[in-house]
């Protein structure tokens, strides 16, 4: 027990220091190290596997929906950044420039992408002729870098992975369309595979995508009561397609602009699955997305049969979950807490005395409940048991997420709000961008969204009180 307790205690109680507590879960998980370079990470194989779920199920939703994957340069040079003025003057403060090939300082500098817009708006340019050719709903996977002041595992590192889609379309309507869906496609993967609720709506001009007529968002709240945006969608216009001269020749014969999106999720959705499910014993990992849903653990392996009969089990359950098996010697004691800190779903208990009884224990990660079950229904319960995890993950920070909604009518109700109970804050705005600054200053929460879904909680702005236009989700955020 001794050993036992002291591993645990690595991990600082959420309680006391949160941020600490982030910390010590993503390295005793075992999902990152840091890079030599301040600001970047490795993930480590458990940490990629998890990842590689998640990619996996955006792929295939980005499939079904026509979209192709390709790979562009890592490289832009700076000529071509300069082309759409807002969107190089929202990136170059956090651009990595590479002045140098070997000795030679170069001509023209030249940007590590912090996203593709520019490399892709060229390359449509030079692509699309025809309406024929329309759409063209491109995909890539890459990594990106943004020279990131301060930096966190998964939520802000120098460089970080994702995927960047961008899309040319028609018309408006079409490429509005697309917008929309590729937001829909992120809520479910947060909501359906991450048990993530998330609220969906609009950001204000003030917050959204340098160069976008609007932007798209999926914003949910992490267990201090902070929110993080988990995935954004970009409706373009044709901004970018008078920027880069993307032309088509429509069917009665005249050259129009497409209309575009871009839209990504990135790794920093790892971070809100470990702030969302986590616990003081660790890691948390919703079933649907656990590279092993089900972790046997022998006990008293060392009696005769046991593995045997272990390995037989494993066989058995492989085809309905993804199930590991520790048959190290290590004592169980620590397989527990090891399997707990990296949190997954099921662990599997069987020893001499259940197989005497014919009998396996299955262990809940995220309640701790125990259950016995005979070999002959463990097939059927195991499948079960993962979905009632999946769907216990998903109810439990929504449950959350709603406790820590909360309206406010004034400036003095906001601050008290969030204060008491840190979390969205529902509140009317005017629409002006000064309210939004003034908030921020005096609170340091920003504006998270203008919902989809619209209420009146009342007439007037919750910080200038003139006439309100629309309610807006405040927060304060990663
Ligand atoms: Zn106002």
């Amino acid at each position: 027990m001794g050993k036992n307790k002291q591993f645990v205690e690595k991990v600082t109680a959420m309680e006391e220091d949160f941020a600490q507590w982030y910390t010590d879960v993503v390295k005793q998980a075992d999902l990152v190290d840091y890079g030599t370079v301040r600001g970047t990470m490795i993930i480590k194989p458990y940490g990629f596997s998890i990842w590689e779920n998640i990619r996996d199920e955006l792929d295939r939703k980005f499939k079904e929906t026509g979209h192709s994957n390709v790979y562009f340069p890592l490289f832009i040079p700076e000529s071509l950044l300069q082309k759409e003025k807002d969107h190089i003057e929202g990136f170059a403060p956090e651009v990595a420039w590479v002045t140098h090939g070997g000795d030679e300082e170069l001509s023209e500098r030249i940007c590590v992408r912090p996203t593709s817009e520019v490399l892709f708006g060229e390359y449509y340019s030079k692509n699309i002729h025809s309406y024929r050719d329309l759409p063209m709903l491109y995909n890539q996977w890459s990594n990106v870098v943004r020279w990131e002041k301060t930096t966190r595992p998964f939520l802000r590192s120098l460089e970080f992975l994702w995927q960047e889609g961008h899309t040319c379309h028609a018309t408006s309507e079409d490429a509005q369309d697309e917008t929309a869906r590729m937001l829909g496609i992120y809520a479910d993967i947060c909501e359906n595979y991450l048990a993530i609720p998330v609220y969906r709506g609009k950001k204000t001009e003030k917050e959204k995508f340098a160069g976008a007529d609007y932007t798209l968002t999926i914003e949910a709240l992490m267990h201090d009561g902070k929110a993080l945006q988990s995935g954004t969608s970009h409706y373009f216009g044709t901004g970018f397609a008078e920027a880069f001269d993307i032309r088509y020749l429509d069917k009665e014969g005249n050259q129009q602009p497409v209309h575009q999106t871009s839209w990504g999720m990135s790794t920093r959705v790892m971070g809100g699955l470990i702030m969302v499910h986590g616990d003081n014993r660790g890691l948390v990992v919703p079933p649907r997305i656990a590279p092993t849903q089900a972790m046997i653990v022998p006990i008293a392996q060392h009696k005769e049969g046991v593995l045997d009969k272990a390995y037989d089990l494993r066989d058995k359950l492989k085809g309905v979950a993804r199930v590991g098996i520790d048959s190290s010697d290590k004592m169980p004691g620590w397989k527990f807490n090891e399997y707990e800190m990296k949190g997954i779903p099921v662990r599997v208990e069987m020893g001499p005395k259940d197989i005497e009884k014919d009998q396996v224990v299955l262990v809940r990660r995220d309640t701790g409940e125990k259950e016995f079950v005979s070999l002959d229904e463990v097939e059927a319960r195991l499948p079960v048991l993962l979905e009632e995890v999946q769907q216990g993950l998903f109810d439990k920070a929504l449950n959350h997420r709603n406790e820590k909604t909360t309206t406010a009518t004034n400036m003095e109700e906001f601050k008290k709000s969030l204060e008491e109970n840190s979390g969205f804050i529902k509140a009317m705005w005017c629409g002006d961008t000064e309210c939004e600054e003034k908030i921020k200053d005096e609170t340091s929460a920003t504006s998270r969204c203008i919902p989809f879904e619209q209420e009146n909680i009342s007439d007037s702005c919750v910080c200038c009180g003139k006439e309100a236009k629309e309610l807006v989700y405040w927060a304060k955020a990663y």
